[in-house]
Parts: structure tokens; sequence; C-alpha cells
């Protein structure tokens, strides 16, 4: 975006978009792919709060058909077709094993809900669900003979926020990684907004036509304190964690385990090499930022997996840990699982003019969705807005007219000293855009220094320059999720180079 626009009231930018999650990236490739002048803000990292903090699934969710949250459900299931689609390298397609338990739900109730499952959506490239039975050489402990098994969709969630800011930026917005919403006032029928730059503490003034507030478990804080007005909605934070453990089972499916408390447990083939476990549902009070695992979530945890497979883990067994907080809109429901996941968009204007869109709840599932809401929302306030676009064109990378194999078979050839796990990563974390680091490496003594977890120099690089990065921890928990497999001399390493990286 030209350098001036936004300076002055006679030439504001189109909108202002407060929070670099999932909703808040959606938003703004969506609207600068429709022409839109964009600037997006992030106060710390794109994807650092909730957005790299869920359990990774882009799923109708079958649990949701008991609190008869049909319109989500359906748009959800909907949308797992469209994003196998537009990011086959990002999303992939996962079976889901459900172990019966007749204590807790009977079989016609699972058939009926799968049945819902199955045929609410379109489906195109999903198998639909069947029942299943379990012999000795099944993972899960001999007292569980059958069960079901469904098919919903993976995804690298923070990669998603990325792909759709690098859409964003391709498309002419302006990206402000480590950057706060400071302020913002309406004045003549346009809005003023201060922006402070984190890594320089320097304060900027722009002027927009619109807002949009994405700031997740913030956005009722931001209405608050940073735009001094009223929230219309109580945002309900509830803490959702994850523990990471050596696998638990060979395979490429998940399992979905039924608690005695009526909540469900995902197990999740993570990384090649370990088993993702989640979530929990806790009412949280805190600080979002400072959210994590509480001993009691541990525990819980580490029961249901012991009492649904033959091998028992315990606190030792684990090697990550990770909590996050769904910023849910309050419907003033007593079971912090039973509130609605639903999204809503809230949105004022002064005098018809200088409109400020809120975005309540959402899943990383329906953010384009979401997006599209939230564009047609504002289409009275903005001239010159095209047409939705995001449902039939691919994300950066996501343009693979031979699919994952044909780019797998490329980089086999073109780059044969690279290991076949290697090439995985790279293909399902960037897609095509693999090539804008690896285009013209002549052997492996090219790719730069080596920093463990099949992370070289040339890759780091293209991160930095590329995908906003400022932090170690950008490249080991978001742009890549190496840091698990990293141990201590070669996170020194990292950092090092990164500091030379940044003095240049
Ligand atoms: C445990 C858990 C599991 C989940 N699992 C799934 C799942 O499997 N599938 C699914 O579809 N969904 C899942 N979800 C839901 C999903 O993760 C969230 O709904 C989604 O990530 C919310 O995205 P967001 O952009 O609204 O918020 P966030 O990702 O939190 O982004 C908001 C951003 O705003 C920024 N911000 C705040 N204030 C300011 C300011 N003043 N200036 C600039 N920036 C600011 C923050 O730094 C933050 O990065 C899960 C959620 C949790 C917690």
């Amino acid at each position: 975006m030209d350098a001036l626009v936004g300076n002055s009231p006679t030439n504001p930018i189109d909108l202002i978009i407060i929070g670099g999650g999932i909703n808040g990236a959606g938003i703004a490739a969506d609207a600068a792919g429709r022409g839109l002048k964009v600037l997006i803000c992030e106060q710390q990292d794109f994807a650092s709060a909730t957005s790299s903090a869920s359990s990774k699934l882009i799923h109708g969710g079958l649990r949701y058909l008991e609190h008869y949250e049909f319109r989500l459900v359906k748009e959800a299931l909907q949308e797992r077709e469209v994003l196998l689609k537009i990011a086959p390298h990002l999303v992939k397609p996962m079976r889901f094993v459900l172990p019966h338990q007749p204590h807790l739900r009977p079989a016609w109730m699972i058939r009926t809900g799968l049945f819902l499952y199955d045929h609410l959506g379109k489906r195109e490239s999903l198998e639909a669900s069947r029942g299943v039975r379990f012999d000795e050489d099944s993972a899960l402990d001999e007292k569980i003979k059958q069960g079901f098994e469904y098919a919903d969709c993976w995804v690298d969630d923070a990669r998603l926020v990325i792909s759709n800011i690098i859409s964003a930026y391709q498309h002419g917005a302006d990206i402000r990684n480590r950057t706060s919403f400071v302020e913002a006032f309406r004045e003549n029928g346009y809005w003023k907004v201060v922006l402070r730059n984190e890594l320089t503490q320097k304060l900027t003034t722009h002027y927009c036509n619109g807002i949009v507030n994405a700031a997740g478990p913030w956005v009722a804080n931001v209405l608050q304190n940073n735009i001094h007005t009223q929230s219309p909605y109580k945002i309900r934070l509830i803490k959702g964690s994850h523990i990471v453990v050596p696998k638990l089972h060979e395979g490429s499916e998940a399992y979905i385990l039924q608690n005695n408390d009526q909540r469900i447990v995902f197990v999740i083939p993570y990384l090649n090499d370990f088993s993702l476990i989640g979530t929990t549902d806790v009412e949280y009070q805190g600080d979002p930022r400072q959210v994590k695992i509480s001993a009691t979530e541990v525990d819980y945890l580490i029961n249901i997996i012991n009492s649904h497979f033959k091998q028992h883990i315990s606190e030792a067994d684990i090697v990550y840990s990770y909590a996050g907080v769904r910023p849910l809109c309050d419907d003033e429901s007593n079971d912090p699982s039973a509130i609605t996941r639903d999204y809503t968009l809230t949105l004022s204007n002064q005098d018809n003019k200088a409109p400020l869109l809120s975005v309540f709840g959402g899943k990383i599932t329906t953010y384009r969705k979401l997006a599209e809401a939230a564009l047609a929302k504002l289409t009275p306030y903005i001239t010159n807005m095209g047409e939705p676009w995001t449902q039939n064109t691919p994300l950066p990378g996501g343009d693979l007219t031979e699919g994952i194999s044909g780019l797998q078979k490329q980089l086999q050839q073109n780059f044969p000293w690279l290991e076949e796990k290697m090439i995985n990563r790279y293909v399902s974390s960037y897609g095509s855009r693999c090539m804008l680091f690896l285009n013209g490496i002549q052997g492996p003594e090219m790719m730069g220094p080596y920093f463990g977890a099949g992370l070289y120099g040339c890759e780091v690089d293209y991160l930095v320059e590329h995908e906003w990065v400022n932090h170690i921890d950008d490249i080991l928990w978001r742009r890549t999720k190496t840091g698990i497999m990293i141990n201590r001399k070669q996170f020194n390493h990292l950092s090092y180079y990164l500091e030379k990286w940044h003095q240049i």
C-alpha cells in the first residue's frame, strides 16, 4: 500500500484491522483481495494467541450437535471441503475413531449424530462414517471392542494464519507485526487511529474509514480501554489445554475419547513422532497471555488416556504442553463446554459513517465464512468493494496443480540430498512457496547453517525476509513447529544467528 495512504483524512485507509489471529488475518486477506486499502496490526506475533493454541482441527464439531448448533456445524462441515481445496498443503483429511462407551452415549445416538454429520454439509472428498470393531492389535484397551469412524481434517493453525497474512500482503495490505492498536476517535466521519510499534515504541497516527476489532480474547477490552465505548457483549474466556507425548499409536487416524463428564478429548498424531492430547474446558479470569495448563488439567488428560489406551502415560511422558483461551460470546450458560462456539459480529457507526465491526467468538474452521460475513456487513460503508473471491482461490503456496504428491516428487528429483521427512515438512508448511528458499540450491553445503530438527539457514532467512519474523519463538513455535525437537545448544545457535540478522 502507498506509504502516504492513511496519513491524512483526505486520503484514508479503508479498513484498519486489530489482531493478527485467524479472524483478523482472514478479514485482511479477503478485504485486500476485494481492492480495499487495508492495514492489519498485531501487538505480538501473528497467531501468537488463541490461533496457535487450538486442537488444530478443521471440523464440523460432532459434539456441537448435542447443543443443537446446526448452523455452525453445517457451515463448518462445508468449509472442510473448501479449505482442503484452497490450502491442500496445510489442511489434510483425517479419520477419527470414536470408541463406543455404552454407559455414556447409546449407539443409536452416535449413529444419528454421525448420519447428520455425513449429510448436513456437502461432502465431496471426505469419506462417510462407519462402524468399526477393534481386534487384539488395536492400541485401545482390550475392554473396548467396537466403535465408529468418521472424517474431519487437520490443519497447521499458525501457518493458516500466516498464509492469510501473506495473501493480504500480496493484495497490497500494510502488514504490521508487533504493532499495538493504542487508541481511536471518530473525527468528521473518519477514524483517527494511533498505533505503537512495540519494537521501537514509536507512535504513528492513521486515518481510516472503518475499524475491525478482531482482538480475540481482548475484543471487549479493546472496545472499553482503547476505543472508550461499551462492549455490546460480554466475552467468556474458557481455557483449553493440550499435552504432547511420544506417539501412543501407529497409523494416521486420530481418536475421539468420551469422558464420564460428557466431554470429549482428542488424541491426534502430531509431528510424526508424537500424540497431541486435548483439550479441557475451564473458566478463566486472568490475563489471556499468561494462560498455562494446571496440574488438574494434566491429571484429567492423563486419566482419560489411561482409561482408553493399552499404553499408559504419566506426567514424565509429557514433552510439551500449551494452553489457550477460547474467546466465546457469553450466552450465560453454566457449563463452559456448552457455551456457543458460533460467532457474533456487531457493528456500530456514527451518522452512517466510520463503522466499527467487532468479532465475538469464532472457530479456525469458519474463519473464511466469518470474513465474508464481516465484509458483507461493512459493504454499505465502503465504496468500490469487490465481490467475494476466497472460496475458489488457493491461499499462497496452495497452488499445487499436481497436488501434494506432485510437489513432493518435484523436490525429490531436484534436491535428491533432502531427507524425505524434510521434504514432507517443507511441502506441508509452505506448499509451492518452499521454492522461494530452495531455488538455486545445488547441494547440502548451500543450505546454510544447521540448527537441528531439519531447520537450515536458507529457511530461517526466508522466514525473516518474507514472513515477518522478529523473535526466535516466531520461528520455533509458529512459522515452524520445530521448537519441540530442538535442544538448548541448537536454540542458542539459532538465537545468535537471528541476532546477527537483526543487526544488518
Ligand atoms: C484449546 C482450544 C482449542 C481449539 N480448537 C479448535 C479447533 O480444533 N478447530 C477450530 O476451528 N477452532 C478451535 N479453537 C478455536 C479457535 O482457536 C479460535 O476461535 C480462534 O483461534 C480465534 O481467533 P481470533 O483471531 O479471534 O483470536 P486470536 O487468535 O486470539 O487473535 C487475536 C489477536 O489480537 C491481538 N490483539 C489483541 N489486542 C490487540 C491490540 N490492542 N493491538 C493489536 N493486536 C491486538 C492479539 O495479540 C491476538 O494475536 C480452539 C480454541 C482453543 C482455545
